[in-house]
Order: structure tokens, then sequence, then C-alpha cells
């Protein structure tokens, strides 16, 4: 669903309004500008020079979500609403390049998750011109003036309208995708209408989604509590019937093939609770790790998985088999945020302390992600070691070699209380040092039941 309009139309209070009130995603695209827009003046780069600005555009990591704006790992939430960064946007976004690769990403999200609310300038013209719901907002220039005065608390009102109409102009007499309005765009003034009725009305418009709108499951309320994000993206809850339905088939379907070409077994299984929420934490060697780890329980486990895998009609199939998108360039703060999401849903979550897949027998050095989020959530992590799954599908191999695999679920390490934060510092260091140490030695244990033993060290 696409809205655009000027600023202070109301594009964002009514964007979020009616994602929330279809349990879809919002994306707020004029954050996506201002956050390139800030990268340029932190780097000092003059926004005229349109080569370096969209070379900057290319390779900057932008995070806009519910839980604020970062650009390379760093929080710009506030900055972007400065006056800084408002007097330069609109000539950052004017510049073709910074557009393509904008747009670029905005159908990226879109496609991860199937859809969702956009809001800014071009969404309905270029960005998806084919968009289920095109909505073109206006307000009175006034009354567009006020509102952002209200937001900005340092600014008077005549220096909000001036700096409005002087972006109205750029935005709407630029070469580059300039603000206009859809032909087939539910064109609404917002000056005295109350959010509520603008959303009952695009949601009238909505063929068909009426009903389904309001049968959907409220947002988890375990997200809610914090701040009104609805637990990354929607993501963070427990399974629907439909999902768990087919995580059982698929899994079922999996475990058969695993079973039958690497006769695969676990022990330990006891280890694995049986309610409640844990960190499953097992060694990474082989793509087939995700599929192999199914064995260890029936429970629907939940893992992070680059967004980019999310493609056309896998997208549900892998939302039921329990994973959650990430976006590639996904500041780690925002990651371990999912997980902790994920854990306070009471979800089971993979964790592969290693980061990504890694080689031999040696287990890497170990991220502090899984410690830290047991520090926030106090549930247990459960090692585990994964053996001949290397040896069946190595890196860069295409052929799934029919290689004996074992796996060996070691005890739950359990959270214990540390106070204060340089001491739950120091416990995350020790744990992730204890838990290397372990999944090592289970490591290893699996790696010779799996008749490819790792040489001693
Ligand atoms: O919506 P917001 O006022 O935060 O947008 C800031 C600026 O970003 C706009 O004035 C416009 O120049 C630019 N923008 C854009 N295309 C979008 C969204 C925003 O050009 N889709």
């Amino acid at each position: 669903m696409a809205i655009d309009g000027p600023a202070g139309s109301g594009k964002s209070t009514v964007g979020r309004a009616l994602a929330a009130r279809l349990g879809v995603e919002y994306l707020d695209t004029g954050a996506m500008y201002r956050a390139v827009t800030s990268a340029v003046l932190r780097r000092g780069l003059d926004p005229q020079d349109a080569v370096a600005v969209a070379e900057l555009a290319r390779e900057v990591e932008i995070s806009v979500g519910a839980g604020g704006v970062s650009v390379d790992g760093i929080d710009v939430t506030a900055e972007i609403r400065g006056p800084e960064v408002t007097r330069t946007v609109s000539l950052v976004a004017a510049n073709p390049d910074v557009r393509a690769e904008m747009v670029r990403r905005q159908r990226e999200w879109t496609r991860v998750r199937g859809g969702g609310v956009l809001e800014g300038r071009d969404i309905g013209t270029v960005v998806f011109p084919d968009a289920a719901l095109k909505v073109y907002l206006t307000a009175s220039p006034e009354v567009r003036a006020r509102r952002r005065t209200a937001e900005v608390s340092d600014l008077d009102f005549k220096t909000v309208a001036a700096d409005i109409a002087r972006r109205d102009a750029l935005d709407q007499g630029r070469e580059a995708s300039p603000l206009t309005q859809a032909d087939d765009a539910v064109v609404v003034d917002t000056s005295d209408l109350s959010v509520e009725a603008i959303v009952d009305q695009l949601v009238s418009r909505l063929p068909g989604q009426r009903e389904a709108a309001s049968t959907r499951p409220a947002p988890d309320s375990t997200a809610l509590a914090h701040g009104g994000d609805r637990g990354r993206h929607g993501h963070a809850r427990p399974g629907t019937r439909g999902e768990l339905i087919l995580y059982g088939v698929v899994r079922g379907a999996l475990l058969a093939f695993a079973r039958l070409w690497f006769r695969v077994k676990a022990s330990g299984t006891h280890n694995v609770p049986e309610r409640g929420a844990f960190i499953l934490a097992p060694v990474h060697r082989s793509n087939l790790d995700f599929m192999l780890v199914l064995v260890v329980t029936r429970r629907r486990m939940r893992f992070l998985a680059k967004d980019t895998l999310w493609k056309g009609p896998w997208a549900r199939l892998f939302t039921a088999l329990g994973g959650i998108p990430v976006a590639r360039g996904t500041v780690d703060r925002e990651a371990l945020r999912t997980c902790i999401e994920v854990i306070e849903a009471g979800e089971p979550l993979v964790m592969f302390p290693e980061g990504t897949r890694q080689h031999g027998p040696v287990v890497q050095p170990f991220f502090d992600g899984p410690a830290f989020v047991q520090s926030r959530t106090g549930v247990p992590i459960v090692p585990v070691g994964i053996g001949g799954s290397e040896a069946a599908m190595p890196r860069g191999s295409k052929l799934i070699k029919p290689h004996r695999v074992r796996l060996v679920v070691g005890a739950p390490m359990n959270a214990e209380s540390v106070d204060g934060s340089k001491a739950r510092r120091a416990w995350v260091r020790a744990r992730t040092a204890d838990l290397h140490a372990t999944v090592q030695e289970l490591f290893d244990r699996a790696q010779r039941d799996a008749g490819t033993p790792n040489p001693s060290r």
C-alpha cells in the first residue's frame, strides 16, 4: 500500500495506523532519505557532489524501524529530524542515483515481507505503480506547518512554514520522480479528519481486506510493551495454527530425507526444554545445519536469516519454518533486539554463536550474542554439536553426500543473575567462553560419532 503526499500531510500517522490495523509492517521512506543525508553531513561531503553522494548511498547501512533509525550502526533517530538534515534532504533526494538505490532497497524490503505500507513521495508513482492501494494525502499549508511546528520544539511556525514550502517546491519540481499524485490514487484531505476516519476509509477501499483485517490476530502483546514495536515486524510471535501445521509437515519431510540420506541421529535430546523459550547454540559447518537441528525437538524453533531468502513463494515457507528475516547489513543491535523479542514471546531460538558457517574441526571464536540475550532474558542456552555435516555438504558444494550425521545435545546452561552493567558484561564474556568450550567438546563427540573425528588438540 502506497501513501504519498507533501510534508506534514499526515502520511506517517496514517501509514502507521493503517499498517497496525491490517497487521502489516510500515516503512517511512522519508527517513531513509534523511538517513542518507545525515551520513552525507557526518562525512563532510558536499551534498551537491552527485557522484560522491550516490556512492555513499550505495554503501551506507541504513536501518529504519520502530526502534529508530540508524546509519552504519549509529543512532540518528533525533538527528535526522533536525534542521540541518531537513534543510538538505530534498537536495540529496533529488539525486537520481540516490533514488535508484533507495527504491531498490524499498522494493527489497517489501518483497521480503510480502507487502506492507510504504510512505513517501514516489511510492505509488515509481516504487510500486501496481500497489494494491494508492493514497495521496493533502492538507492545507497552515495545517501542515502547524503539525510540523508541534513536532519540532525549537522552530517557530513561520520558519517551519517556509521550510515546508521550499521542500514542497523542490520535491515537486525535481526531475527524478517528482512528488505527484498517481492517477488512480485515493486523495484524502486530512486537514479536518480523524486518523480513525481516514484509516476506515482506506481499509474500505482495499478489496477483500475488510474482513481479513478484522479477523487477523492482534499484534503480540510482548512486543507491544517495547514501545509499540510489533515485534521485528510481526515475526517474533508464536506460530499460527496454519504455520505450525506447515512446519510439522515440512519438518517431517526434511527429517525423513535426513534419516534416509544421513542416517541422522541425535543424543541428549532430553536436554531440550519441552516448554518455554531457550536458545539453541549449535556449531555451524554446513547449510544443512538448519535442517539437521530439526531432529532435536518437535517444537518449532526460530532463527534469524538473511532477508534475501524470503523470495516470492518461499517467503511464507521460511516464516512457517521459523525464519525471521533480518536485512543484510542490519546492525547487530537490531538483530539482538529481535532475538530478545522472540525469546520474550516464549519461542525457542537457534543462534549460531560462530556467526556464519565456518570450516574445520576447531570451533571458531564466538560472538557473545547468545550470552547477551541470555543475560537479558534469563532463558537457558542449550549447546549442540553437529558432526558430519561439513563432510556431507561442505562450503561451495552443490552435492549433498550421503554422509552419516550425528548431533549431540549438551546439558542446558542456566542463566545467573548478575547486578550492574560492568558485572553483566564480564559475565557475558565468561559465559561465552564457557559455551565455546562446551560446544567444542560436543562437536568433537558428534564428529567422532559421525565417523569424521576431529584431530585431538
Ligand atoms: O517524509 P519526510 O518529510 O521525512 O521526507 C523527507 C524528504 O525526503 C522529502 O522532503 C523528500 O525530499 C524526500 N523523499 C523523497 N521520496 C520519498 C520520501 C522522501 O524524495 N519517497
